[in-house]
């Protein structure tokens, strides 16, 4: 049974010390920027009063990672490195109900969701990139990695923690110190982990967390004193970002949007397909840079894949994120609704056909249910753009040459999946999609020891696995 404290009543909260505020240099600090207020997207209720960090917070906080840098976390041998990133990763299994709870509460994502994969996997980073901390000098990287320095992290709302332990785990690893921004409507999370590092006795200022929103952001990736970047969020912001670093000296990883094609051939295990492309779109409602949002079905199937994909997605429970059996939980934000509502919206004017899951909304909260569009044209906006939400595009192909074109037709290019029984035409597709990772007969699996990211507007860099390490690393000859 998971249970959870009810979020406090929407009373007079300015008069509450805030429990969540910035981390630098080992403590929590009262951040000199406006206090935000992150609410449960299931319920609208303010779920917390966060402190947050100004300009000058971040400041200190760059100071902090840097003489931690310098004097401590840089020079410490990778066998001490690991100790202290095995501790975090024992303590995030520890504290792992807790975290799952707070994570669905202030993102709305379903509990069984956060239970079995954001924090387990969250945990799985730390665990596998304590293991690389000893053994960066045979990884085959180069005579001797060195650290670059100080990391500036930015991360989006979607995975707070699992998007943070994608980018400090890799720092710590490597011997950099760390200045993360989490997203300003899921910064609870990362301040727990800034408990973690407490109880791990991670040294003062090694992590750094410092909440806020876009302007927070921006001081962190451009302060001159941080030595690389690392933003995951919107193609728009990244290429701000890209535009803002260019002429430092700074190194820079960009993971951005997506609009992967899940293709599905004629000679696919149907069902096994139904599943993989419901949780390709419906996993954490949609939430996910690397949706399997574009369903290429091959025509002679489609008909009979769209009844049975209909059918699955008409059993899926939406409703409390709290209950382990919901699978649909809330969109984040009002906002997102609002992005999500404009695009089909526009499905609707474009001609497409929309199918939406029977399922009634709660009455409070951001809700959506889940969609699926078809007779979908390349050419509307819902076949182009990043929906972010639990909504489907159908297409329709003959040949794999027309599955590949349409597939890659697209600016971005970060993911995609191929579904068929015959192993030389997934080898043949993954050598024509331009996709940083390609899923054959499966999507959305997410592991730590391989890389992930993107090509295109989807960015550049990779995350997990050997090739991570290197985005944290100079070689010294
Ligand atoms: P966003 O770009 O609006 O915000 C991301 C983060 O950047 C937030 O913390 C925000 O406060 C911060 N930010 C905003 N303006 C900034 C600026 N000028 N300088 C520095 N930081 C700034 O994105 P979002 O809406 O929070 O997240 C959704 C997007 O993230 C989607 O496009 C999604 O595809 C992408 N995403 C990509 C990956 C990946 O690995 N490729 C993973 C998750 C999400």
């Amino acid at each position: 049974q998971w249970e959870y404290a009810p979020a406090p009543e929407s009373r007079d909260i300015a008069n509450l010390k805030p429990t969540y505020r910035p981390f630098i240099g080992g403590e929590f600090v009262d951040g000199s920027g406006e206090p935000l207020q992150t609410i449960n997207p299931a319920t609208e209720e303010v779920l917390a009063e966060v402190g947050t960090a100004s300009v000058s917070d971040v400041d200190n906080a760059v100071k902090a990672a840097r003489k931690a840098y310098d004097r401590v976390w840089g020079p410490m041998p990778g066998t001490e490195r690991a100790k202290y990133i095995f501790r975090i990763a024992r303590l995030i299994q520890e504290r792992a109900r807790e975290l799952a709870v707070l994570e669905t509460l202030d993102n709305g994502k379903p509990i069984k969701e956060s239970r079995d994969t954001d924090i387990p996997t969250a945990a799985a980073h730390f665990f596998y990139h304590a293991g690389w901390a000893d053994k960066l000098e045979y990884a085959g990287l180069g005579p001797q990695p060195r650290p670059l320095g100080v990391a500036g992290q930015v991360i989006p709302w979607n995975f707070p923690l699992l998007m943070l332990a994608w980018k400090v785990a890799p720092a710590l690893a490597t011997g950099n110190t760390v200045v993360l921004k989490p997203a300003e409507t899921t910064p609870l999370t990362a301040l727990v982990f800034a408990e973690i590092c407490q109880q791990a006795d991670l040294p003062p200022g090694v992590v750094n967390i410092v909440p806020g929103a876009g302007d927070i952001g921006a001081a962190v990736v451009e302060h001159p004193d941080v030595d690389k970047v690392a933003f995951t969020g919107s193609t728009a912001v990244g290429k701000h970002i890209q535009r803002t670093l260019a002429g430092t000296r700074k190194r820079l990883t960009l993971e951005l949007g997506g609009k992967a094609a899940n293709i599905v051939f004629d000679d696919a295990p149907l069902d096994q397909a139904v599943e993989g492309i419901v949780n390709g779109i419906f996993f954490n409602q949609g939430h996910v840079c690397c949706a399997g949002s574009r369903l290429l079905v091959q025509e002679s199937i489609a008909e009979e894949l769209l009844d049975k994909l209909r059918a699955r997605i008409s059993t899926l429970r939406l409703g409390d994120p709290l209950d382990k059996n919901t699978d649909i939980g809330a969109i984040n934000s009002a906002e997102q609704l609002a992005k999500i509502e404009d695009l089909v919206a526009s499905g609707e004017r474009d001609g497409a056909q929309r199918w939406s899951s029977p399922c009634t909304l709660p009455d409070k909260g951001f809700f959506f249910a889940p969609t699926v569009f078809s007779n979908v044209e390349q050419s509307m906006r819902i076949a182009r753009e990043e929906i972010f939400g639990p909504v489907l595009s159908v297409l329709t192909f003959r040949t794999p040459d027309e599955a590949v074109a349409k597939a890659n037709n697209t600016p971005y290019g970060l993911s995609a999946g191929v579904w068929t029984e015959k192993g030389s035409r997934i080898l043949w597709m993954a050598n024509r999609l331009r996709a940083g990772v390609v899923w054959a007969n499966t999507f959305n699996r997410f592991d730590p020891t391989a890389p992930f990211g993107g090509y295109k507007e989807s960015g550049f860099g990779r995350e997990g696995g050997r090739t991570g390490l290197e985005a944290y690393l100079h070689v010294q000859g």
